[in-house]
């Protein structure tokens, strides 16, 4: 095997960007407030861009700023392409990420020390088109989520630049870049970041009006979505294919998804690469933690069918997230945690953390700041203490078994 491969998380805040660099991802992808899809994920300021970027770097990580949004005349306008795209540069953004070539050539012409990566909206999905983007300059391209494994063992091996591919989160019932469903329904740009996610919305089908109730889910109602990608007991093939990157979808996600998504995948990619046997349960258990919808492995294995769209849309992840430890006394081991949900005495919690293995905690007493005993955490974002017998470290995370 060459060079390791990289786990790309996605960030749709500064905080999210700290917790999937802490929690093992070796490159994040962010969006800026310009020539960015995802308007809607808290895109980063040119502060936080340059805050983020530190950040990452100090952890080793790399940094990709997304600039693949359809742009319009008022895009241009509204920002100086060439400014903007010296400012990523200054800051020592790694990448950007683009789908127009206009704004690829712009910036191979004006930012040489920026890398180029096409973005997975120019849907490629052969070595031709691949090879024809290298011969640009582009450095990366991020493949069409819809090409299977054996196409992409073949596309490995023809590329002259390295490939990424999607292994996690949301499908697109069409090609990633070319739905209008959310436009027409809901005039919200998918295209521009708006989705409303009309595929996964409950419809009566009907055929020349007879109602298909072979096609409905438990609900009654039929959607046109796919489910969402678990590429978990692919990843070593992917990995011995030559991909370069191994990308997570999601900078809408919370924090609690991507810190759970983020660890699941690089324990089993160093797994992986030390040789360990895999028990492929244990992971795809760690993923419906946080997986708030059912999974297939989208286009990976093939040709999809009908069971790999969504059918449930009420699926939920097995474990909600309750607080955040904020630190730790090593002496009197006092866990300050702060509250993220509900939780009382009696509790079995779970935590976990990039170093921290998953340890049971069974609640048996906590107190406020104040040191005045409660049976119950209901407020949000309380600060609490409690007594753990193992070490914790800020950043851990705590959850618990959702309540049905
Ligand atoms: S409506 Fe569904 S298929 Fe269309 S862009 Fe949104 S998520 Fe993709």
């Amino acid at each position: 095997m060459k060079n390791r491969i990289e786990l790309l998380a996605p960030a749709g805040s500064i905080e999210k960007l700290k917790i999937a660099v802490m929690y093992g991802a070796d490159a994040v992808y962010i969006g800026g407030k310009f020539f960015s899809l995802r308007a809607r994920a808290n895109n980063f300021t040119l502060d936080d861009l340059k805050e983020g970027v530190d950040f990452a770097h100090q952890h080793k990580a790399r940094v990709y700023v997304t600039m693949n949004v359809a742009a319009r005349e008022e895009d241009f306008n509204e920002c100086d392409l060439e400014e903007y795209l010296k400012y990523l540069q200054s800051i020592h953004v790694d990448g950007i990420i683009v789908s127009s070539m206009y704004i690829a050539s712009f910036a191979l012409n004006h930012t040489p020390n920026l890398e180029v990566h096409l973005s997975t909206q120019a849907s490629i999905t052969n070595s031709d088109s691949v090879n024809y983007y290298a011969d640009l300059g582009i450095k990366r391209v991020v493949l069409a989520r819809e090409v299977n494994l054996e196409q992409i063992k073949v596309l490995t091996k023809k590329a002259k630049v390295g490939l990424e591919v999607f292994i996690h989160g949301g499908m697109c019932s069409s090609f990633s870049g070319r739905c209008m469903l959310s436009n027409y329904y809901v005039n919200r740009d998918a295209n521009r970041g708006g989705c409303a996610h009309s595929c996964r919305w409950n419809y009566d089908l009907y055929k020349k009006g007879i109602f298909k109730e072979k096609l409905v889910n438990k609900e009654g109602y039929f959607n046109i979505a796919s489910k969402d990608l678990c590429a978990v007991t692919l990843i070593k093939d992917l990995i011995e294919a030559g991909v370069e990157s191994l990308k997570i979808e999601g900078r809408m996600k919370s924090e609690y998804y991507i810190a759970t998504v983020v660890r699941c995948y690089r324990k089993l990619i160093d797994a992986i690469y030390n040789n360990e046997d895999i028990d492929y349960n244990y992971y795809l258990e760690e993923i419906k933690k946080a997986e708030n919808r059912e999974t297939s492995t989208g286009f990976l294995k093939g040709d999809v069918t009908l069971t790999e769209q969504l059918y449930d849309s009420n699926d939920h992840p097995t474990k909600e997230f309750v607080g955040y430890v904020l630190g730790y006394d090593e002496d009197s081991k006092i866990a300050t945690i702060e509250q993220r949900n509900n939780f009382k005495v009696g509790d079995m919690l779970e935590f976990f953390g990039p170093h921290l293995e998953n340890t049971l905690y069974l609640v048996k007493e906590m107190t406020t700041q104040d040191g005045e005993a409660v049976s119950v955490a209901p407020h949000p974002r309380q600060v609490l203490l409690l007594k753990t017998d193992f070490l914790v470290t800020k950043g851990d995370m705590i959850r618990k078994k959702m309540d049905n």
